[in-house]
């Protein structure tokens, strides 16, 4: 507590978990006298729902980000990177963006919830990823694989051979969860709807393929849906393999597991997260194998007072002893129960378990369609990609950006999409060699490798 009475919140990360926990955490400022601080490396977060359709140009890529300071009004914002925590002196290092220096905050209450990034196995287990695939994590990814793909098109049209052509436009999605399956159902339809304004290509000449090691795609679903998802998506000529992996991934081609070559230039990594790798730098956390910060039921970091954890970098258990999912609607629903649990232990009271579970699973597979399963209800169709949307657009926060989420989609209804790009190739890709840009920091590209 301050010399002001004033008890600090540091909250790091400003993410689904850390912006929602601001703003519940507000409603107790005034009668706890609190103080907010978000720290964070972007003055906004993505609304990761929307952000697919964001990079295939469905939606304005600006509409699916939520400005923090708007968000949160009441607490206060460090755009800065995370560099360090001293739990012993209550402190965080971070570093504004721009600055070159570091500085620190001292907090009463600290609140760690940065969040996930894509899993990358070892070298030895899975090469060249980091170098040649595209992930789907963050705005620069998104935007990233809609700029790659309309300079393909523009290479394959004018290339005579055609060999060459079915390889440029050949996109590989690896991981057949509901993030690869989005990917392929947006981006097929993206691409070859785009092939129309190209006098020298035909939509056959594009070819899409998922690969996953599990024996079906959207595991996660009861089995009638990930089938008709399965049939749905092969009647539009996306091949699916499952029950293999990816090995080695180069320039111009894919190996997988069963040492098979399938040449391609464009591949997207989407088989799973990881928690932020930065938490093995902070000395005396708690962790689990997966480098997630392991949580009592409460969401108290284990062994440490005032440390709480929440979103995709914690490991927090349900009463049923099970930990929770990494989830958008996860996170916003731990975030009141933590909120009243730091209150709680302000006043000296006890806490309350952490109680959370998924309300459904819905996943869009691009022209119309869906698959959706929903508190018992299975749908599949235009149906569940209606409800998709209504749901979504529902939970977009604040009115403005509903309405201007709700106008682009209703423009695309008679407007055909701007194949335009928006800049977010770099050049070492446009070479097709290097890393292209993945919106992670350094720190994080490195920590992530020192993992590997
Ligand atoms: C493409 C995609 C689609 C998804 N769709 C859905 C969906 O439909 N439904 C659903 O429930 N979930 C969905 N998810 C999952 C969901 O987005 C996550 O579970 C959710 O964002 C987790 O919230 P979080 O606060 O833990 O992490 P995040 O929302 O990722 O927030 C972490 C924050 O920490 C910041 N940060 C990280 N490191 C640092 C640092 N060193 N310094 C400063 N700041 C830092 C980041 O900038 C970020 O703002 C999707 C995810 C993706 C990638």
């Amino acid at each position: 507590m301050t010399d002001t009475g004033t008890v600090r919140i540091v909250i790091l990360g400003g993410g689904f978990g850390g912006a929602y926990l601001a703003q519940s955490l507000q409603k107790y400022a005034g009668s706890h006298n609190l103080e907010i601080i978000i720290i964070d490396r972007n003055n906004f977060f993505v609304f990761y729902p929307l952000l697919v359709e964001a990079g295939t140009g469905s939606i304005e890529p600006r509409h699916c980000t939520v400005p923090i300071r708007d968000f949160a009004r009441k607490s206060d914002l460090l755009m800065a990177e995370v560099k360090g925590l001293d739990l012993e002196e209550k402190s965080v290092r971070y570093r504004l963006i721009g600055d070159d220096q570091d500085r620190s905050i001292d907090y009463d209450h600290l609140v760690i919830a940065l969040g996930s990034v894509t899993r990358i196995l070892p070298e030895n287990i899975v090469s060249g990823v980091r170098e040649h695939a595209f992930e789907m994590k963050h705005m620069t990814d998104a935007v990233a694989v809609r700029d790659r793909s309309i300079e393909l098109l523009e290479l394959a049209n004018a290339t005579t051979d055609p060999v060459e052509r079915k390889r440029l436009l050949h996109f590989i999605i690896v991981g057949g969860n509901v993030t690869g399956i989005e990917v392929v159902g947006e981006l097929e339809s993206f691409v070859r709807d785009a092939t129309i304004m190209y006098r020298n290509l035909r939509r056959e000449d594009c070819t899409f393929t998922v690969v996953e090691l599990a024996p079906t795609i959207l595991g996660i679903l009861p089995e009638h849906l990930h089938q008709w998802a399965h049939r749905q998506l092969t009647k539009r000529g996306i091949q699916i393999y499952n029950g293999i992996s990816v090995n080695e991934v180069h320039v111009d081609h894919v190996v997988t597991s069963e040492e098979k070559k399938i040449p391609c230039s464009t591949v997207i990594w989407t088989a799973g997260i990881a928690p932020n790798p930065i938490l093995r730098q902070f000395d005396g956390l708690p962790l689990n194998k997966f480098g997630g910060l392991d949580c009592e039921g409460d969401y108290a970091a284990k062994g440490l007072e005032n440390v709480w954890g929440l979103g995709d970098c914690a490991c927090v258990p349900c009463p049923d002893g099970k930990p929770m999912p990494p989830l958008a609607q996860i996170a916003i629903r731990q975030a009141p129960q933590l909120a009243g649990n730091i209150v709680a232990t302000i006043r000296g009271e006890a806490t309350k378990p952490a109680d959370v579970h998924v309300q459904g699973i819905l996943v869009p597979l691009g022209r119309h369609r869906g698959v959706a399963s929903l508190k018992g209800m299975r749908m599949e169709g235009f149906i569940a990609w209606a409800m998709w949307r209504a749901i979504y657009l529902l939970k977009t926060p604040g009115w403005r950006r509903r309405f201007r989420v709700a106008m682009d989609w209703f423009i695309n209804l008679f407007c055909k999409r701007d194949y335009v790009q928006l800049g977010m190739i770099p050049a070492s890709h446009r070479e097709f060699h290097g890393q292209h840009h993945t919106g992670r920091s350094n720190e994080e590209l490195g920590d992530s490798q020192q993992e590997a």
